[in-house]
């Protein structure tokens, strides 16, 4: 049987509860699974980054594919214990205990913790052939594969505030970038100086599809029928949390102060304002990349197993005491 295949039978009780097996929840699980916690990662197998070949701006790892990293996480997890099963969760209600957790297939799990990292989904404007090249030549992020674009004709498809600050940093890997005004706010005075001033050319009006020939993109046609050859598109998503199975716990996600979507609020160590609710990764922090999403799933392993050896202690003084 290949990792793939391998699915572990879920028992009926754990400590924690992880849900979403991408890097948040899988470094939660191994801190948790490391502290000879019983966790589960439940997972529905569609991490954020899988259209892309590899992982970069991870040091030690940089260009792994990350299909391979999760593979090697639930590994680390399953070597201390830990289970990793294939599952939607589609509900979450509160018991004297803690948690029951529904999934889509019928079968539901008791927690005392629950940790949430089911990371976030990317809405792209709604504009002929994009979505086709997600994670390949249509892209939004210069860190994750800003090097791999370098030098090669973009353009910025503006969608919202941050397109100003978006396509400068494109500008850094590549002389030519042509700015689409599209659907994003309209441009001051200062910011065609600041444009014109790193020779990015702009272009007004919408862009209505895509053009892409075998090889992939060939340029951006505009609502007028003009084609502007580029062979890679930049663009801002909406960036919206999965966690509508939170509803009965009173944890909706809300707007992000930025505007850039919707996030389960969480503090630094992952805490929500739902007792006994931890959140970690995309789903509360829109702009964590691997390595952010990775450490912040294990801070909130560690607070949670923290927070259980509080509640341990009390029940053992009140146990001594009677
Ligand atoms: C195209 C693209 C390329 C990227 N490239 C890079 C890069 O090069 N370097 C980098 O550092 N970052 C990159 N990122 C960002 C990276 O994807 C995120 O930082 C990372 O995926 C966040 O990890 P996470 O664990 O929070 O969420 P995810 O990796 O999205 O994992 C969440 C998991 O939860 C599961 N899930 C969702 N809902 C449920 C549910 N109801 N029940 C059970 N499971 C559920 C999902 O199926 C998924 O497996 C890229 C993003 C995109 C879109």
């Amino acid at each position: 049987m290949t990792e793939q295949l391998a699915n572990d039978s879920l028992d009926n009780d754990y400590d924690v509860v992880v849900a979403g097996g991408g890097a948040a929840g899988l470094n939660g699980a191994l801190m948790l699974a490391r502290s000879r916690r019983t966790v589960a990662v439940i997972d529905a197998g569609e991490p954020r980054n899988a259209p892309a070949d590899g992982v970069h701006g991870l040091l030690g790892r940089d260009g792994m594919p990350p299909a391979e990293l999760l593979a090697r996480g639930r590994a680390e997890v399953r070597s201390y214990g830990g289970h990793v099963v294939s599952g939607e969760i589609t509900g979450a209600t509160r018991t004297e205990h803690g948690f029951t957790i529904e999934l889509a297939d019928g079968r539901s799990v008791r927690a005392r913790r629950l940790l949430v990292t089911t990371g976030l989904t990317d809405e792209l404007p709604d504009i002929t052939g994009l979505r086709e090249r997600w994670g390949r030549d249509v892209v939004h992020c210069p860190y994750c594969h800003g090097w791999e674009v370098r030098d090669r004709a973009i353009g910025l498809l503006a969608t919202g505030p941050m397109a100003m600050h978006q396509v400068q940093l494109f500008r850094q890997l590549s002389d030519d970038i042509v700015f689409f005004t599209h659907d994003g706010p309209e441009l001051t005075a200062e910011d065609g100086e600041r444009l014109a001033a790193r020779g990015i050319r702009v272009v007004t009006g919408k862009v209505t599809a895509v053009e892409t020939d075998g090889e992939g993109i060939t340029g951006l046609r505009l609502a007028d029928g003009t084609v502007v050859a580029r062979n890679v598109v930049a663009v801002g998503t909406r960036m919206v949390a999965r966690a509508g199975f939170l509803g009965d716990l009173g944890l909706p996600a809300i707007a992000h102060p930025t505007g850039a979507g919707r996030y389960i609020p969480a503090d630094p160590t992952g805490r929500t304002e739902v007792p006994g609710v931890w959140a970690a990764g995309n789903v509360t922090d829109i702009s964590a990349q691997v390595g952010a999403a990775a450490a912040a799933g294990a801070m909130a392993g560690a607070q949670i197993n923290a927070d259980l050896v509080e509640e341990e202690i009390r029940a053992a003084v009140d146990a001594r005491a009677s």
